[in-house]
């Protein structure tokens, strides 16, 4: 505890009884067990797994930049040193690979398919803020990168990755720790935000439908999916989100046959009638229609 908490639970104490330091609390919460080794962190606000091994934690993802101190704060509740021997990136997203650079420089290595290694390294045009985004530091890049799949074994854990083309950006993994039977899927599931398709690094519809039945066949009932943002979810809610993205895939390309933009496609009710509901359907449709017209020679072909 240093100077400032020591105060605050001086104070919290004087205030409020027997309650708890506000800032301890907090780091409780974020951290939720899977297993005598598996945690989930959540104090950087997107999900961070971490495995504990006597070599060092191996973690999925590294939350978002601006709460890079807080992520480590939680790491250091898991090991004492905090220090990961090896960081998975399930995608090049900055809010999901925030503190890379300060595990790197704490000696992990950061593993990765090789298009998040490319999109790290390059401008990337951001449409909806008119910008481009800079590459991120060489700090922060994956260290050893993948094109299909691989294996590894920490902790007593098998554990297996693998490419997801074209789900949520062109560079989704999955991380699944088979003793543990938790799969982390990163963005190619979204329980509680909208699904997202960046179609700008490569994601469309058609991939997401693919990658999602393939997350499926590595699961059984007991499996924990663990999305990039948002709860654990059962193999069973993956399925649910899965059909609806089926479904959707198979109007859409109905409707962009016929020509349909986005504003068309709201307005024909391609959103009704849905087990859930989108925030923002508009720009859910735009991403859909954008992402299908780059892959317009895969659709239903009508050949007369
Ligand atoms: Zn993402």
């Amino acid at each position: 505890m240093d100077r400032r908490q020591l105060l605050t639970a001086f104070v919290g104490g004087l205030c409020g009884g027997f309650a708890l330091p506000r800032r301890s609390a907090a780091q409780q919460n974020a951290i939720l067990s899977l297993s005598d080794r598996l945690s989930l962190v959540t104090s950087g606000r997107t999900n961070v797994l971490a495995l504990a091994t006597a070599d060092g934690l191996v973690l999925v993802d590294s939350g978002a930049p601006e709460l890079s101190d807080r992520l480590m704060e939680s790491l250091r509740q898991l090991s004492t040193s905090g220090r990961a021997q090896t960081l998975f990136n399930t995608h090049w997203h900055p809010e999901n690979t925030g503190a890379n650079e300060m595990l790197r420089r704490g000696g992990a290595a950061i593993v990765a398919h090789e298009n998040t290694r490319l999109w790290m390294s390059t401008p990337v045009w951001v449409p909806a803020d008119d910008r481009y985004r800079p590459p991120r530091p060489k700090d922060a890049h994956p260290t050893q990168t993948f094109r299909v799949d691989g294996s590894m074994n920490a902790g007593g854990e098998r554990i297996d990755y693998g490419y997801l083309i074209e789900a949520h950006t062109s560079s989704d993994i999955y991380v699944f720790f088979r003793a543990s039977n938790v799969l982390a899927v990163g963005d190619v599931a979204s329980p509680s935000r909208d699904p997202e398709l960046d179609y700008f690094t490569g994601a469309w519809l058609g991939g997401r439908v693919d990658a999602m039945t393939r997350l499926l066949a590595l699961c059984d009932a007991s499996t924990r999916v663990v999305p990039g943002y948002g709860p654990v979810m059962t193999r069973a809610e993956l399925q649910a989100e899965r059909d609806i993205m089926k479904t959707l895939y198979d109007r859409a390309v109905d409707r962009i046959r016929q020509g349909d933009d986005a504003d068309d496609m709201l307005k024909a009710g391609m959103m009704n009638g849905l087990p859930r509901t989108w925030k923002d359907p508009r720009k859910f449709l735009y991403d859909v229609n954008k992402g299908l017209w780059a892959h317009h020679n895969k659709l239903n072909p009508n050949v007369v």
